[in-house]
Parts: C-alpha cells; sequence; structure tokens
C-alpha cells in the first residue's frame, strides 16, 4: 500500500526526510493539529523495511490524537520515526539534523523523547529547533516523564477502585504488573507505598530481582501473568496483550496499565465487557508522561504537571460513567470523548477572527 492510500484521507500530512551526511532518515507524521500542534515523541527504531516505519508513525501518531484530546490538552497528534539501531548510528549530527527537520515544520509538529531517544537527545535536537519537550530538568524540561506516566497510572487505579468497589484506596488489593521497567517499577513504588500486595513479572530478571527486593513483590512467570488471580492486572511493557488466546484466561476485575495498544483488536474491548472485566482505556490512563511533557510549553512547573496528572483520575471516571449508560465498552467510551472533543474543540476557531497572527 502506498503512503496516500494508507494516509486513508484521516492523516494531514506525511514528510520524509533523509540526511546523507548523517544518516538520518526520517519520516514525521501528523494525524490532527484540530486541537493545537500535533506533539509525539520520536521513536528511534531498526525497522526492516521502510513500509514498517511509515505504518508505525502513522499508527502512534493516531494514537497521539487520542491521548492527547482525552487528556483535555490543547494538543493534537504527531509522531516521529528514525530508521536504524540506534546504538549504532545515533551521533550528534543526526539528531540535530532530525531537529532541522522538526523545526522545518514550523511548529505543526513538536517532537519528544520515545523507544530509543532520551532526555539528553531531546537536549541536542533541542539547538535546532524551539519544538521540543522532554528535555532533561537541566536545561529546562521535566525531565523522565515515566515517573508521571506511573503516577497516573496509580491514581486511574483509585478511578478504578472507586468503580468496583465504591472505595478510594488501594491498600489490601492484589496488582499483578507485567514489566517492570521505567514505568512499572515506578508504580510498584507507589502501589507499595500505598500498602498493595504485588505480583511482578519481566523477561529482565534483574528487572524482577529489583522490584522483590525493594518492595517485597510476589514473582509469576511472564509467559503466564496475566492469568494470576488478582484484582488488578497492570500490562507495563507491551502492546496487544489481551487478544483472542490471552482474553478468556484473565482473572483479574480490571485491566489498568500504562502499555500502549493494550487491546490487540477494538473487539478485545468488547470482549472484556462481557467477562465483567474493567478496562481503563490505555491511552487514558497512560498520559500522565504527554501531561508531563506538555507543561514544558509554558514553562515546566513540577507542581502544575503533577496537578494535572491527577485529573486522569476525573477522566476516567467520566468514561466509566458514560459506558455503563450508554451500555459500550470502556474502550468506546473513551473513543467516543475524544472523538467528540476533536471536533467541538476544534469548530471554536470558526469564532475566531480571521488572521489572528497566531
Ligand atoms: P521499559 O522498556 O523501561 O520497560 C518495559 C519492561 O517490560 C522492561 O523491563 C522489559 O524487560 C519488560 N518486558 C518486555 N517484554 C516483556 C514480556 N514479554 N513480559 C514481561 N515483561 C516484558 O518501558 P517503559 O518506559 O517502562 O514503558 C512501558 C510501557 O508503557 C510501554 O508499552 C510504553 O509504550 C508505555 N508507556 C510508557 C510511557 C513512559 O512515560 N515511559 C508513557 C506512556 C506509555
Amino acid at each position: 500500500m502506498g503512503a496516500f492510500e494508507l494516509m486513508g484521507g484521516e492523516y494531514e500530512q506525511v514528510v520524509y526526510n533523509h540526511d546523507h551526511l548523517s544518516g538520518l532518515k526520517a519520516i514525521i507524521a501528523i494525524h490532527s493539529t484540530a486541537l493545537g500542534p500535533a506533539l509525539g515523541g520520536t521513536r528511534f527504531y531498526p525497522y526492516a523495511t521502510e513500509a514498517d516505519a511509515l505504518r508505525d508513525v502513522l499508527r502512534l501518531a493516531r494514537g497521539m490524537s487520542y491521548k492527547a484530546a482525552a487528556a483535555g490538552l490543547d494538543l493534537g497528534g504527531g509522531k516521529a520515526v528514525i530508521i536504524g539501531d540506534p546504538k549504532r548510528i545515533k551521533t550528534e549530527a543526526l539528531l540535530r539534523a532530525h531537529g532541522r527537520f522538526v523545526e522545518s515544520l514550523g511548529g505543526r509538529y513538536i517532537t519528544a523523547e520515545d523507544v530509543g531517544t532520551f532526555s539528553a537527545d531531546m537536549d541536542l535536537v533541542a539547538r535546532e529547533t524551539r519544538f521540543v519537550t522532554g528535555r532533561s530538568i537541566l536545561n529546562g524540561g521535566g525531565g523522565d516523564p515515566s515517573i508521571n506516566t506511573a503516577y497516573g497510572v496509580f491514581k486511574g487505579m483509585c478511578a478504578v477502585a472507586e468503580e468496583l468497589w465504591q472505595e478510594h484506596e488501594l491498600a489490601g488489593r492484589h496488582v499483578v504488573v507485567q514489566g517492570v521497567g521505567k514505568v512499572g517499577y515506578e508504580l510498584c513504588r507507589v502501589l507499595h507505598e500505598a500498602g498493595v500486595r504485588l505480583t511482578v513479572a519481566d523477561v529482565d530478571l534483574d528487572n524482577v530481582a529489583r522490584a522483590v527486593a525493594d518492595f517485597g513483590a510476589e514473582t509469576a512467570d511472564s509467559n503466564k501473568v496475566h492469568a494470576v488471580p488478582c484484582d488488578i492486572f497492570a500490562p507495563c511493557a507491551l502492546g496487544a496483550v489481551v487478544d483472542d488466546d490471552t482474553v478468556t484466561e484473565l482473572a483479574c476485575a480490571a485491566v489498568a496499565g500504562s502499555a500502549n495498544n493494550v487491546l490487540a483488536l477494538p473487539e478485545h474491548g468488547r470482549a472484556l465487557r462481557e467477562l465483567g472485566i474493567l478496562y481503563a482505556p490505555d491511552y487514558v490512563i497512560n498520559a500522565g508522561g504527554l501531561i508531563n511533557v506538555a507543561d514544558e510549553l509554558g514553562g515546566y512547573s513540577a507542581e502544575r504537571a503533577r496537578t494535572n496528572v491527577e485529573k486522569i483520575f476525573g477522566n476516567l471516571r467520566m468514561i466509566f460513567h458514560r459506558a455503563k449508560e450508554q451500555g459500550i465498552p470502556t474502550s468506546e467510551a473513551a473513543d467516543q470523548l475524544a472523538e467528540e472533543r476533536m471536533r467541538d474543540v476544534s469548530r471554536i476557531e470558526l469564532l475566531r477572527i480571521p488572521n489572528p497572527g497566531r
């Protein structure tokens, strides 16, 4: 399929850049600027083919539109991918070339860190463009967004507790965390402090050992972790964790974690509902990192970022309420809310004076 066909009339813009000298091969996709400039990280990954990179950047850019809309931010959705192995080809020259690429879009796209890129990389990108977030604290940024992603997931779990058990506390509950990397480990820390019983699984045994030593977590086989009986199953590793095979094996009351694209297919949202398992839609509960980087645009305030991350509780409460009222899966309720906001809020543009000089 060609780029136009893949864009399907839904995307605003896709731009390619090849900087021969540094070896940069990058694609930026802008899904929507209905609510504001498109913000989304730069993923640096050794895609097998250009087509794989294009498909990924389109999918991720669309996800960012929904995430920003559901989080109540004045931002649209976009994403960048750099093709190649970051361990082999990442250099100052390449990152600065990427910065110039981002700058060339004049602010329609704002970048940040993602898989394969870090705050230090964004500091280099920032030497070529104003349109970058996720910078180090030393350079006026908000530092590692994973801390606020984890805090947002914790707040989301509190909304789950309210919905399922009419409680605002998680103490005494059993949470199973799949993947104890940056977000999963921090989530375990917050849950441990809240008096939660933890079970963890990770393919990286050092990460498992760290969670056991620091939080007294129990452990589970990483192939079967989804089937451990618990109150909340928190996928914090991979996408597509809920699929045809796993959905019937789940033994939890709720699925609520940081991973992107938790449902292999939209119909798995319906399957969870039919099984009586409450699903906290991924892009709503994991928006803490986006809220954190977005805060940099107004001059970073850790206090303000955290206060805004706490709104994830209310956002999920609204989605659970709508899903119940309409008898639909929570995943559909989240999509509806995001789509309504993109449509309704962008319409106010019509009321603005022409050429407002923004
Ligand atoms: P990370 O790479 O630091 O951690 C992921 C962990 O999962 C690693 O410890 C890895 O060993 C483990 N893992 C990989 N495959 C596994 C498997 N099959 N079973 C069990 N564990 C496995 O990544 P992260 O930044 O903590 O992100 C975790 C998830 O949350 C990802 O899906 C990411 O897209 C999503 N997310 C992260 C952020 C953020 O701020 N970092 C924001 C939004 C969403």
